[in-house]
């Protein structure tokens, strides 16, 4: 019965989330991947999206951070070739590296901000400068763009800097998750932890221009992908 009801979820997914790696070049303190041990290789990775059901229309990379994963542009080549829409969840820090013609194997970006202050450091090595110059070259390739945001008790109050600078941008959509105290996020709950209702109340009134805004009080509960 259990499979059965599995499967039918399953069924009604149009989303693959295919985490490859666990590995990254920053060190957010609210990272809930850091602990993962996660190195899926390539065949892996082929094998997964060989497999997935029909009902499938987009496959996500996500890590860790996908851009040290070496196989990340054969694996979205694949993707593409199967017919799939292809996304990739990305801290940037790479991206300047990356050609034109490799980024053609990919349909949508997903970029972090989570806050416009110099105030806030808690993602180490990610200056605002970079993500400007990202957004810059992705909207003059075309690509989609999507942003997340964790909301911490250090950037509740800066909420509306952010989105006041992504209202700037076509920005497609906006995942704001609440804090989740999971991997270094354990350790650092002390200092980052909000409750639901400064969540709701921070975030409730965000709206975008050109996207959809996307509040999860659960980041461990989210149904609306398959996760591998
Ligand atoms: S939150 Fe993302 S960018 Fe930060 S350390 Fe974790 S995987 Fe890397």
């Amino acid at each position: 019965m259990q499979d059965l009801i599995s499967c039918t979820v399953s069924d009604q997914k149009t989303i693959a989330a295919i985490e490859l790696t666990s590995r990254c070049n920053a060190y957010c303190d609210f990272c809930v991947s850091w602990n993962d041990k996660v190195e899926k290789s390539l065949d892996d990775v082929k094998s997964i999206i060989s497999q997935l059901p029909d009902t499938i229309a987009t496959v996500v990379f996500v890590g860790g951070e996908v851009l040290v994963w070496d196989g990340l542009f054969s694996a979205l080549s694949y993707a593409k070739q199967r017919g799939y829409r292809t996304k990739i969840h990305t801290n940037g820090l790479l991206l300047p590296t990356i050609s034109d013609e490799k980024l053609a194997f990919v349909d949508v970006v997903n970029l972090p901000l989570d806050a416009v202050s110099e105030e806030y450091q808690l993602r180490k090595r990610q200056p605002l400068e970079l993500l400007r110059k990202n957004l810059g070259r992705l909207m003059q390739l075309n690509k989609g763009v999507s942003i997340t945001t964790v909301v911490t008790r250090q950037n509740l109050h800066l909420l509306g800097g952010v989105h006041e600078f992504l209202s700037a941008y076509p920005i497609q959509s906006w995942k704001l998750f609440k804090f989740t105290p999971h991997g270094l996020g354990q350790e650092n709950g002390h200092y980052l932890s909000v409750s639901d209702e400064e969540f709701e109340y921070a975030t409730g009134g965000l709206r975008l221009p050109t996207g959809k805004v996307y509040r999860i009080k659960d980041f461990f509960g989210m149904k609306g992908s398959l996760f591998f």
